[in-house]
């Protein structure tokens, strides 16, 4: 959806993106109201996807996924981005829960779980976050203590995307809270098991229609074999393995949020006038403009470098915390000026301009706040 073509891209990813785009217009675009005064989706979003194949696309196919690669996932956040939908957590269900279990799952796992997270029969979550915890998640307090051959998890965990709705929760639990990051572990829970209970969805500023709920675990007991991996305390590792992509994803819904920005605003100060002239045809307008633009290049070029050398298996982790906090942090701003072009329409709901603004400040908050993006940058210095 950008002004150049990444190049990432290849004609195969063409043919998807047409294929994703028809998806986005015809079963998320239409919704969005609803959805935002549901705060989620439709359950059924879940099975029609998983139906047509756009559920864990980078998944292999021996394991009932798409067989594709992480472009397939950034052509579909794309295409949802475009079509102004920013409530379905696909690529949450997608790019993270589905690979941490691709990663670190046994054959058993593997087998036992991708099936039903590709066809949409689960839903997928993460439950990192704590009501006391968040950034410093060495500190999570939520426990999952060995009995026999279960584990007997306890804890409560907020803002869960996709928690309202998930069938199956990846819970960061101490398995051995003696022993700091190295007794952390991940365990996958059902949501069907005895004990687990689902709070309030919670009430956003931006991001309306996205399930973002609290959920608490009261001696829920899972067999160990639901033990990610099998290994006690690789949780921490498995976590900092897999946050990069999770930090990608946020590069790529914050780029395709400016280049958003940058089309409706040009389109909207075309289409309107104050003194006798198009609104674009103020100087301030256009120079704004064309630096909203450049900002939008520039993130955009630096993003395509990043998804090049992930799809390559060579993107680090201080590089993927720069793409996080310098686009998450360049969309904000570029949105903004974007909103005050729109004058007083950009604080209306009904504009895409306003939800977009509300929507994208929860990107320097979340998947690692951006001083801690800068910490971790900080310490390669
Ligand atoms: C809409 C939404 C969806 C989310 N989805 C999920 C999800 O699916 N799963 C999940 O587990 N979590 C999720 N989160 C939680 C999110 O990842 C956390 O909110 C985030 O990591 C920050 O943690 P916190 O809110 O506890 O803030 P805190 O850690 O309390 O941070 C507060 C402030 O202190 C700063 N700070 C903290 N430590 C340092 C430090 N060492 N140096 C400098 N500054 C520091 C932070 O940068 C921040 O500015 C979601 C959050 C939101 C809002």
């Amino acid at each position: 959806m950008s002004a150049t073509r990444s190049p990432w891209m290849n004609t195969d990813l063409d043919d998807f993106r047409d294929m994703a785009r028809t998806f986005c217009e015809k079963e998320l675009a239409p919704h969005q109201d609803r959805w935002m005064e549901q705060k989620q989706v439709d359950r059924e979003l879940w099975n029609k996807a998983g139906e047509v194949g756009l559920l864990c696309l980078s998944i292999p196919e021996e394991y009932g996924g798409g067989g594709g690669n992480f472009a397939h996932e950034a052509v579909l956040i794309e295409e949802q981005a475009a079509c102004g939908d920013s409530c379905w957590g696909v690529a949450l269900h997608n790019a993270i829960v589905a690979h941490y279990v691709l990663a670190y799952g046994t054959e058993e796992q593997k087998l036992g779980w991708l099936p039903k997270l590709a066809s949409g029969e689960w839903v997928g979550a993460i439950a990192m976050t704590e009501p006391g915890t968040g950034s410093d998640l060495q500190n999570v307090q939520t426990k999952a203590a060995r009995e026999g051959d279960d584990y007997v998890v306890n804890g409560a965990k907020t803002f869960i995307t996709n928690g309202g709705q998930a069938d199956v929760v990846l819970v960061v639990a101490k398995t051995d809270p003696a022993a700091g990051a190295q007794g952390i572990s991940l365990l996958v829970v059902e949501a069907e098991r005895a004990g687990f209970r689902r709070g309030r969805i919670l009430d956003k500023v931006g991001l309306k229609g996205q399930d973002t709920a609290e959920l608490f675990f009261d001696d829920v007991r899972v067999p160990v074999g639901n033990l990610l991996g099998g290994t006690e305390g690789q949780g921490f590792v498995q976590l900092m393995q897999q946050l990069p992509q999770e930090r990608l994803l946020i590069g790529i819904t914050s780029v395709a949020a400016m280049e958003m920005a940058v089309r409706e605003t040009v389109r909207y100060t075309k289409d309107r006038s104050a003194f006798g002239r198009e609104i674009f045809s103020f100087q301030n307008t256009r120079f704004t403009l064309a630096e909203a633009a450049t900002e939008a290049r520039v993130c955009r070029v630096f993003l395509d470098d990043c998804i090049t050398k992930h799809l390559a298996g060579e993107l680090d982790i201080p590089t993927v915390a720069m793409l996080k906090w310098w686009t998450s942090e360049r969309a904000m701003r570029v949105i903004d000026e974007c909103v005050q072009l729109h004058g007083g329409y950009g604080y209306m709901s009904e504009y895409r301009i306003a939800r977009a603004w509300t929507d994208q400040r929860v990107q320097k908050i979340y998947g690692g706040t951006n001083e801690i993006m800068k910490e971790i940058i900080s310490r390669t210095l």
